[in-house]
């Protein structure tokens, strides 16, 4: 890495002492064609017209070399920027002052919020002292290895990691520095992610086993003398978790299963007002589908969608499986698609039940997310519904939300792409 910072440095420090050369040529051109101006103009007198023609031909000659150095200059200019812009590391330049001279592609997808960075002072767009430290020790001295630094834009975190090489000014007084820049915000948030879902499993894999593990201890030990309704209630609880145990086993390999590179999803026409009608006929025979009962809106214009009927029985099951556990009985549950006029299909859940506050509705989709942890875990949930139904929803190109409010009833709406369900017009 410090080798590539390394030879960028001297690639481009040459670029730019080029760059500069050419500008001071420039300049000069400018100054001795301005200078010949007036003389031009002047009415000369005919006795001297070989010297006057031969000032015509030399301003000639400097605007024409002056035209022939802007295009050059123009055309490495454009060639410096298309080259940097294509590489993948944000390279960055600065000078004495911290006044920013060059500034690729890549490092403005980091800073989108400065558009245009060069010009402008590194430390509007940075606002890390320990970067700010980090450029001033690279310009005084050697080049450092790389260091990572956590910066803050707005209410966002930015994880950066970078290089730098001091590299000589342009005009050869004075010392600039170059970085480049990686963004490693993604890595570091999925990092993060993962250790929160490898504690939030093992935490989650842990309760029903250390029960189980109490009350076979207690088994192993007093079976022989235990009243017969407390062995019989012991091994009930022992069955309950296990269960338990096992529903989120399957839902985490179903949850790793989708997030794999083979997901095994196959697809197929669906016709949509009938599968819609055959989900609300299998709820109804559901034991205590009766106590919840469900309305079903199904109209033919929704179509055939290109979908996993078994994954998105699965969607909807997992909606619906919810609307019953977290609604009190006699509330009323409905089921219903209709095409938009951008011809998409959407398909909501909806339940007159307790609802979700505002503060839990952007996390119910993550993993184990629990609006009221008691009551799934008695109700069987894992706290894996939902975020089987996003995976399953995205992989057929649509999207997920929920609506609701406290005593307002919850909807959880599917939105699938257009073409991937309606009935296109007859004709
Ligand atoms: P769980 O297995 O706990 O049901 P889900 O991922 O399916 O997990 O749902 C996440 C959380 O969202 C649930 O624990 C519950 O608190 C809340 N929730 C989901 N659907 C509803 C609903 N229809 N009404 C009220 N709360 C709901």
């Amino acid at each position: 890495m410090i080798f590539f910072v390394l030879a960028l440095g001297a690639l481009l420090s040459l670029a730019l002492r080029m760059l500069w050369k050419q500008n001071r040529a420039l300049r000069e051109l400018e100054d001795a064609a301005r200078s010949s101006q007036p003389l031009l103009h002047e009415e000369g007198p005919t006795s001297h017209l070989p010297a006057w023609s031969g000032l015509a031909e030399t301003v000639n000659r400097l605007i024409s070399d002056n035209a022939a150095l802007r295009q050059q200059r123009s055309d490495q200019l454009t060639q410096l920027e298309a080259t940097l812009g294509n590489l993948r590391e944000a390279v960055l330049i600065v000078d004495e002052a911290n006044y920013i001279h060059l500034a690729n592609r890549a490092l403005r997808d980091i800073f989108p919020a400065a558009r245009n960075l060069v010009n402008l002072r590194l430390e509007l767009i940075v606002r890390s002292a320990a970067f700010l430290d980090f450029v001033r020790t690279t310009r005084a001295g050697q080049a450092l290895p790389r260091q990572e630094f956590e910066l803050t834009e707005g209410q966002q975190t930015l994880f950066i990691e970078a290089s730098g090489a001091p590299i000589p000014a342009p005009d050869g007084k004075g010392q600039w520095a170059l970085f480049v820049i990686h963004d490693m915000t993604q890595q570091r948030k999925l990092e993060r992610m993962r250790r929160d879902f490898v504690a939030n499993a093992s935490h989650e894999l842990r309760t029903p086993l250390s029960i189980i593990k109490g009350y076979v201890e207690t088994l192993v030990e007093g079976h022989q003398t235990m009243a017969p309704a407390d062995r019989d209630r012991f091994l009930k609880t022992i069955q309950r978790h296990s269960e338990r145990l096992n529903d989120i086993i399957h839902d985490l390999l179903t949850l790793s299963r989708l997030e794999s590179s083979t997901p095994g999803l196959q697809f197929e026409p669906v016709e949509l007002a009938a599968f819609l009608t055959a989900l609300g006929d299998d709820y109804r025979q559901r034991p205590n589908a009766a106590a919840h009962p469900i309305g079903v809106s199904a109209p033919p214009e929704l179509g055939v969608a290109q979908a996993d009927p078994a994954k998105l029985t699965q969607v909807f099951s997992n909606l619906l499986d919810n609307a019953l556990k977290y609604t009190p009985a006699g509330s009323r549950i409905e089921l219903a698609g209709r095409v938009l006029e951008t011809g998409e299909v959407e398909i909501a859940v909806r339940d007159n039940g307790p609802g979700i506050p505002a503060e839990d509705l952007p996390h119910i989709f993550e993993r184990f997310y629990r609006v009221e942890k008691g009551r799934s875990r008695e109700s069987g949930g894992t706290g894996l519904g939902l975020s089987i139904v996003k995976h399953i929803v995205q992989m057929h190109g649509g999207r997920v939300w929920a609506e609701s409010a406290p005593g307002q009833g919850t909807s959880i709406v599917i939105r699938l792409p257009r073409g991937n369900g309606a009935a296109r017009p007859a004709g």
